[in-house]
């Protein structure tokens, strides 16, 4: 144990995902050495982050306006909505260059270990849309992992009954991983090659 606001670091940094007791204890230690500028301009992006950033009311993308960059553009066809897990994956897609409609970002991927249902994701509102919006395609972009399968599998489920294309985006992809990792090309060709359901 560290004294005082060196501790309160640590185990602020050790709430991260992805952040063990040990790389918690090397970041802060780093921290205490940068200049004072640095940390601030750090510390204010945080802050500023939490300020300024919601999610786009109608697909959910990270935005800072009430609707996303995206959902604005006129130039994107409204009928056509590819289905994400999360932000980082609409951006991800939006590299490849490959589509030109809008997003709905579910927020997570079905997991029964995890706790995770159909209802925890944002499954109603995309359903919404669908009935609001005129959407005639949807293409489903989850990972190629258990996860993102199964939930896959759950809206094409859904889906079937609507007069609409359901496609999903195609394999090929590295199986276990997410998206965000796979290059532009992979994933554009994905997307290219995408079947229907
Ligand atoms: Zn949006």
């Amino acid at each position: 144990m560290y004294e005082g606001p060196v501790q309160d670091l640590i185990e602020e940094l050790g709430r991260l995902p992805g952040i063990g007791p040990k790389s918690a204890q090397r970041l802060a230690f780093h921290l205490l050495t940068i200049e004072f500028a640095d940390a601030e301009r750090l510390a204010n992006t945080i802050v500023a982050v939490k300020q300024k950033v919601r999610f786009c009311a109608r697909c959910f993308n990270v935005s800072e306006r009430e609707e996303c960059r995206i959902c604005r553009d006129p130039r994107r066809d409204p009928s056509v909505i590819c289905v994400v897990e999360e932000p980082r994956d609409l951006m991800a897609m939006e590299r490849t260059g490959e589509f030109r409609g809008r997003y709905h970002v579910l927020g997570g991927a079905i997991s029964p270990i995890d706790g995770v249902g159909p209802d925890d994701l944002r499954i109603k509102e995309l359903m919404t849309r669908i009935g609001d919006e005129n959407i005639t395609e949807v293409v489903i972009a989850t990972n190629p992992n258990i996860e993102g399968e199964a939930t896959a599998s759950y809206l094409a489920r859904i889906l079937k009954a609507m007069e609409l294309r359901v496609s999903r985006i195609a394999s090929g992809l590295p199986v276990g991983g997410d998206l965000e990792y796979a290059d532009e090309v992979t994933l554009g060709r994905a997307f290219a090659g995408r079947r229907e359901l």
